[in-house]
């Protein structure tokens, strides 16, 4: 099947061919002729798989062609997927003139202010700037016809629902609404009922699967060791660019100083960088200018980031979705990638959650030649005593699990 099959304008299928793209995928073989026929609709499908072209391309093709006001919004949870999907339709829409706008905070109004002056189709923003903007009275959402909730679980997971309802409620009644995620848990179908009429529903492949070319694998250690089994995988992986995830900002910047006496290039990625800082990070993960890329969750919903061979999990998520977003950064566009994750007795519940989640047993694997404190990891029912035996011991005051350990 070929794009010149669905009834997208000429312009836009163009468009989708200038990119490279010859078939479309499956997300974008339901999802194109469903928005084209003016439904409202609610998207689930494996992170990688072509969702920003799914909404995108019938998008552009129903606004046909420039008005210089805005007809159609995409909301996102994180300023860097705005850009990237601003950066998508710029390159879809190449041969109309049809115009789109990234409204983002933590840089200056003065641009955004100005791009908006011009005249803009389409609006790409996270809710909190697009909110300052419209009480500025720089922009209005009266004439949206299409309004597109991107990452959505993520977005209300964020504790953005009051702000995406204040946004909804600025929008025409009488409009396409369009829910697009990776995962979409049931209550977030529950949750987006007050903002969709009668929507169809499309799920591509197991809802919560993780990335089927992805090979992923824990390796368990003690919380005393995981640096330093972090940096022998580091050296031991055959790897051309490596996404190392975080929980907290500090844990990021802490091993992001650690890997710098090594002999990768690395950059850090998370909230409390300024704008200009996440754009280089990325940019020169991107570029390959960094060979490692530090990161807190940021960075793992929906990011496309073309030949990342590893993602290592440094924490287990907290949210067993988070897993599967975090190692789809790696085997994007079918490419065998491998998703490590490094797991402390005491992350055994969340494991045993991921695990329950995707619905398969992820192989534990040791590493050969590494001088484990104690291997009772590997054996689940022994493990499962130790945590048992942490918990307990955690009443202790100013106790640390790997501390203990090496007493
Ligand atoms: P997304 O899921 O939107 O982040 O897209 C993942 C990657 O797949 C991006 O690099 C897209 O440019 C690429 N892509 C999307 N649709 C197609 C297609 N039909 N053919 C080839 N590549 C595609």
């Amino acid at each position: 099947m070929s794009f010149q099959e669905f009834s997208l304008l000429e312009f836009v299928v163009h468009g989708a061919q200038r990119m490279g793209y010859r078939e479309p995928t499956p997300i974008q073989k339901q999802a194109i002729p469903t928005i084209l026929q003016g439904s409202d609709l609610i998207a689930s499908a494996q992170t990688g798989t072509g969702k920003t072209a799914a909404f995108s391309l019938p998008l552009l093709s129903l606004l046909s062609a420039a008005q210089g006001f805005p007809r159609a919004l995409i909301l996102e949870p994180t300023r860097e997927l705005a850009l990237q999907v601003k950066e998508a339709l710029d390159d879809f829409s190449f041969f109309s003139s049809l115009q789109a706008a990234v409204l983002y905070g933590g840089v200056g109004y003065g641009a955004q202010r100005e791009k908006l002056q011009e005249g803009v189709d389409i609006l790409v923003a996270t809710p909190g700037r697009l909110l300052d903007l419209l009480e500025q009275g720089e922009t209005t959402l009266e004439k949206i016809e299409i309004l597109v909730l991107d990452e959505v679980d993520r977005m209300l997971d964020m504790g953005f629902l009051p702000d995406v309802r204040r946004l909804v409620a600025q929008c025409p009644k009488k409009r396409q609404t369009l829910l697009f995620s990776a995962t979409i848990p049931d209550e977030i179908e529950h949750l987006s009922s007050w903002c969709m009429t009668q929507p169809k529903k499309i799920d591509i492949g197991e809802r919560r699967s993780a990335s089927e070319s992805v090979k992923h694998a824990f390796y368990p250690v003690a919380m005393a060791q995981k640096l330093e089994l972090l940096q022998t995988l580091l050296k031991r992986t055959d790897f051309q660019s490596v996404l190392i995830f975080c929980r907290t900002k500090d844990g990021a910047d802490r091993i992001t100083h650690q890997l710098l006496h090594g002999k990768h290039t690395v950059s850090v990625l998370h909230s409390n960088r300024s704008q200009q800082e996440r754009i280089d990070a990325l940019e020169g993960f991107r570029s390959g200018r960094y060979e490692v890329l530090v990161a807190t969750d940021i960075a793992a919903r929906g990011i496309d980031i073309a030949g990342v061979s590893h993602v290592i999990n440094y924490d287990v998520p907290q949210h067993p979705e988070d897993y599967v977003h975090r190692i789809g950064r790696t085997g994007r566009a079918a490419a065998l990638g491998d998703a490590l994750t490094i797991m402390t007795v005491e992350d055994l519940p969340q494991v045993r959650a991921i695990e329950a989640f995707i619905g398969a047993k992820v192989p534990r694997l040791k590493l050969e030649d590494f001088s484990y404190l104690y291997t009772t990891l590997f054996n689940e029912e022994a493990a499962e005593q130790l945590l048992k035996n942490v918990r307990g011991a955690r009443t202790l005051k100013g106790y640390s699990y790997g501390a203990k350990r090496k007493r």
